[in-house]
């Protein structure tokens, strides 16, 4: 079944231990997908309730059922749902005053989409480091970055050295754990820029008791697949400003003002809605939200509780006064060796134990590799020693679930 044929004596017992470890939580089973959904609510039933009524796409009640509940979950004051999380985030930076042109401090460590965003605004990201205690920007890191590139003028913060204005920076929450987003926001407000948060990873993760996504001027949520809830595919933007609020509302379908029947558009603006069939899955979805936190931060413990006792690796642990949702479980390998690592992604995936590894760092990829960075040395560590592991909730040994 194992095939070990290219793997090194040394490396090979790693691989094993490894493997040894994950099933002390494992249910059996002949699969573990890095991140499945659970559907056990209403989902077919309000799914069925849009194709019986006819209002799958751009009206019916669903949608503001799904943002009225995100709201109210969150602690939000408004929910906008859109297409996917991308594009929440486009708009959130939008809604910033980032322009063409301008530059958008972004995590080195992330999705491509965080990047992405940016550059789908015609602006430019510039890279910083991580924590590794947080996995997201590394503040003081960030505020001798700023000190060092960016300048105040009468029309905001610019770069020294591009010449370009610094439209907002995008602290990301990765994984689900909350960064240190109070202290970003003390420097960026000494800098005059705005914040957007990716909080893509994050539905139902707290810092000090507030949700992820409503510490800054926006933030945006996914509803892919993989995250831990779905709507099939679908995002919002958290806001704490009304008024914002209904902007995002306006530009992300067509700019059409109210009327019964007049086609009448007062700006250019996107189709960015989310279709009320996705928002039936939504809304079902959320139904069973916080009983999924509660069995993932059980299935994170007995992960920590079984890496304990296996030497190769450290557990990546929540920070005080976090409530992380634990979307993806990681460990870290504490020998770096990027060989090492390639050869155990392979060993468990072979059978069919789906480890990832972390992402390619964005300022690696080719459409990002002459934006401006800052050194990324714990980014890089982390780039080559971090896996995820299997971290759906319906994956854990039920002996051991309630041990
Ligand atoms: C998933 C994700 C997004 C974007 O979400 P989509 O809904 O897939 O567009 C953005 N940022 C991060 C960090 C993500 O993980």
């Amino acid at each position: 079944m194992i095939n070990a044929k290219n793997i090194s004596v040394d490396h090979s017992s790693i691989c094993e231990g490894f493997l040894q470890t994950l099933l002390e939580v494992l249910r059996p089973k002949q699969a573990y997908p890095l991140h499945e959904p659970e559907f056990t609510s209403n989902e077919l039933k309000y799914i069925t309730e849009t194709i019986e009524s006819g209002w799958v796409s751009s009206a019916g009640k669903f949608v503001e059922n799904f943002e009225k509940h995100l709201a109210d979950y969150t602690g939000a004051k408004k929910a906008v749902a859109m297409v996917n999380g991308t594009a929440a985030l486009q708009i959130g930076l939008l809604l910033a005053g980032v322009r063409p042109q301008d530059e958008v401090v972004v995590p080195a460590f992330s999705f491509v989409a965080t990047a992405n965003s940016v550059a789908h605004c015609g602006a430019i990201p510039n890279f910083v480091d991580i924590s590794s205690h947080s996995l997201g920007i590394d503040v003081p890191r960030l505020r001798a970055y700023l000190n060092s590139n960016i300048e105040k003028t009468s029309y905001g913060a610019k770069n020294k050295y591009s010449g370009r204005r610094l439209g907002a920076i995008v602290p990301m929450h990765t994984f689900g754990h909350p960064m240190d987003i109070e202290e970003l926001l003390t420097v960026a407000s000494d800098f005059g820029v705005p914040v957007v948060e990716d909080a893509a990873e994050s539905l139902g993760s707290f810092r000090n008791g507030q949700h992820t996504g409503t510490f800054g001027l926006c933030g945006a949520i996914s509803f892919n697949g993989n995250k831990i809830i779905t709507t099939g595919a679908g995002g919002a933007l958290l806001f704490n400003d009304e008024h914002l609020a209904q902007r995002a509302k306006h530009i992300t379908t067509t700019a059409k003002t109210p009327h019964r029947w007049r086609f009448f558009h007062d700006e250019v603006a996107w189709n960015y809605r989310m279709p009320n069939i996705n928002a039936a899955l939504g809304v079902a979805q959320l139904e069973i939200l916080e009983g999924l936190v509660q069995k993932k931060r059980l299935l994170a413990k007995k992960y920590q509780e079984a890496f304990k006792s296996n030497k190769n690796f450290d557990w990546f642990d929540e920070a005080n006064g976090n409530r992380s949702n634990f979307w993806l479980n990681a460990v870290m390998l504490r020998e770096q060796d990027e060989n090492l690592r390639d050869e155990l992604l392979d060993y468990a995936n072979n059978i069919n134990v789906g480890v990832r590894p972390a992402w390619t760092l964005l300022n690696k990829l080719p459409m990002y590799s002459n934006c401006p960075s800052d050194d990324l040395t714990v980014s890089k560590t982390v780039e080559i020693s971090l896996i995820n592991l299997p971290s759906s909730p319906q994956i854990m040994n039920e002996n051991t679930a309630n041990a």
